[in-house]
């Protein structure tokens, strides 16, 4: 059975433009996007205040574009875009999207690589991209040059994003790496470039981005994103949210999540800009610095994710961060939020509802999607809102659920695999034929996760994620995340993932490996803290779920630059433990 978008939504035909590139649909106003001059300064930093307009930057991508072209004897009309690859290594800068827009400009690929990145998972993007231009920033220079080195990109084709001072801790950035600004006002005096002669269904075919998905196991996988993905999904939000797209009313959105992931770049970068809307970018998480950005700034939306990587660590989860840190938040002047919507992992009911009781006129939403979807497959939409969805199926998308069996799944509340059908989804992976026939299959994307529909309050069909499938506790089927979202409600629990553990008699029983709030671990008992989650569980889950695999604290729970925890991580250190035992 194929579920479809609720009734309210905007129904086919849906045809996004196949023949510009994604720098032309975001900049040039013919293409439907909220004049220039009518729009937010797209970018904003967060940490100075510092801006350009709306027409500055389609000024700024132009002028960048001819420096690009001139520093590698590239144009716009070359017959591949695989000779014009360049790699994004670099925290969240108002020019980030400058450099991607003005390397599509030259129907270039633009790959963004994690800013917490090793040198060796670096040169692993260098390598299998065949990225020719390295752009970072100051902080991250040293595992550039090493895995550029590596790779055998020579240092004169590394550039570095201007940061604020105030990030750079008193280091000056050696002038023998060129600017963007410097590429830029080169550009600015050199001649215009020619015009992309492209035929009608180039766009759907030419890559634009090559994102490194974060798998949970082995080495991520390069997707490979077209210019018309990205267009698609952008006008699917933007339809999808018609009300916020044509009213008058210009939101400034938080721009904390890593540009080097899709949710960031299409959700944030694309969605919102196309409509006018302004993006306040931080190049890290520290919650006073956020707290403050939403004071001085007037954030409206707040794109968040549970957890955030910085430059080269993880830190705290951000959701879980506002819900303990109350006092903090009372101090400042939030009153310019009118919701916040989370994706790229699960937000538990409890969560959600425990952020909406302390702050009632929040909207708290949420999507869901994979890279090879371009981004977004569903979302809460403003009037529906049904806490622990992942909100109702975008325009133009279709979806099946596909039991392990795989029987067709036709009814509500059954679980199944979630597959996919949209112009969103992407051409594929590079070089990597198994996990292409694995994931792609018969024009349905397969996304490995589990989901189940049920119907809202206002009867619309919700889309909730019950779990990874290959994650999945056996015997009962006992969904990590499930109980994930509960521990955390827990007062002792600031962080939490939860695993199976071999048991004799149910075959698998979950364990939770729990981080303590900093302002009470030294205080309390191991032991009686321990016991008081596990019987905070068994208070409130069906025997099955209970914690008989037991609770142990550590300092950090392992996860990906996009948020998911990295369970295997966790499985081999209990594999470890209990071959010593
Ligand atoms: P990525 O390709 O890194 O964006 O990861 C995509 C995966 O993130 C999906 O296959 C899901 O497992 C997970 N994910 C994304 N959004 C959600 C959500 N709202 N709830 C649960 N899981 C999510």
């Amino acid at each position: 059975m194929v579920f479809y978008p609720p009734e309210w939504v905007p129904k086919l035909p849906f045809d996004p433009p196949d023949s510009i590139p994604i720098s032309d649909f975001m900049l040039n106003e013919e293409h439907g996007r909220r004049p220039l001059a009518q729009s937010k300064p797209p970018f904003t930093c967060g940490i100075t205040g510092t801006e350009y307009t709306a027409l500055q930057v389609r000024d700024r991508v132009s002028s960048l574009a001819r420096g690009l072209a001139n520093e590698f004897g590239w144009h716009p009309n070359q017959k591949t875009e695989w000779d014009k690859v360049i790699c994004v290594f670099a925290v969240n800068t108002i020019d980030t999207l400058t450099l991607t827009w003005a390397t599509h400009r030259l129907a270039g690929i633009s790959t963004p690589a994690n800013a917490a990145y090793t040198a060796d998972e670096l040169e692993h993007q260098l390598k299998t991209s065949k990225a020719k231009a390295l752009f970072t920033c100051l902080p991250l220079l040293p595992t550039a040059l090493e895995a550029a080195l590596k790779a055998g990109i020579p240092k004169k084709h590394i550039y570095l994003f201007d940061l604020p001072k105030e990030l750079l801790g008193g280091a000056v950035p050696p002038a023998e790496f060129k600017t963007v600004n410097r590429l830029i006002e080169e550009g600015a005096h050199l001649p215009k470039l020619e015009e992309l002669k492209w035929k009608n269904g180039e766009g759907a075919k030419r890559v634009a981005f090559l994102c490194y998905s974060s798998g949970t196991s082995g080495l991520p996988k390069a997707v490979m994103v077209s210019h018309r993905n990205v267009i698609a999904n952008t006008l699917q939000l933007a339809t999808y949210e018609k009300l916020r797209f044509t009213s008058g009313q210009l939101d400034v959105v938080l721009g904390l999540l890593p540009q080097s992931h899709i949710y960031a770049l299409v959700v944030i970068c694309h969605a919102n800009v196309y409509r006018g809307f302004g993006v306040v970018n931080l190049p890290k998480f520290d919650l006073q610095q956020l707290l403050g950005a939403i004071q001085r700034f007037k954030i409206n939306t707040l794109y968040l994710v549970k957890p955030v990587v910085a430059i080269g660590a993880a830190v705290p989860p951000v959701i879980i961060a506002l819900n303990k840190n109350k006092d903090l938040l009372s101090k400042y002047d939030l009153s310019s939020v009118i919701g916040i919507y989370t994706g790229a992992a699960p937000l538990g009911a409890e969560t959600a509802q425990e952020l909406q009781t302390d702050h009632p006129t929040w909207v708290v939403r949420q999507g869901y999607g994979l890279t090879e979807t371009s981004t977004v497959v569903c979302s809460t939409s403003d009037h529906d809102i049904f806490f622990g969805s992942s909100g109702s199926i975008l325009p133009a998308t279709e979806c099946r659920l596909v039991s392990p069996e795989g029987v067709e799944i036709e009814g509500y509340d059954q679980p199944g695999e979630l597959l996919v059908r949209s112009p969103s989804v992407v051409l594929g992976y590079l070089n990597n034929d198994a996990a292409q026939k694995e994931m792609f299959q018969d024009g349905w994307l397969r996304t490995g996760d589990e989901a189940v529909i049920r119907k809202s309050p206002l009867g619309h069909e919700h889309i909730f994620i019950v779990d990874r499938i290959k994650e999945l506790i056996k015997g009962m089927q006992v969904a990590p995340a499930e109980l994930e979202a509960h521990l955390l409600t827990h007062p002792s629990v600031a962080d939490c993932a939860v695993i199976p553990v071999p048991d004799d008699v149910a075959g698998e029983v979950p364990k939770a490996f729990v981080v303590r709030p900093a302002s009470i671990s030294a205080v309390e008992s191991e032991m009686i803290v321990k016991r008081s989650i596990q019987k905070y569980v068994e208070q409130h889950k069906s025997r099955h779920k209970w914690l008989k695999g037991g609770v142990e604290f550590i300092d950090v729970i392992p996860k990906s630059a996009s948020g998911k925890i990295l369970r295997r991580l966790l499985r081999d250190k209990e594999r470890e433990r209990r071959r010593r035992t």
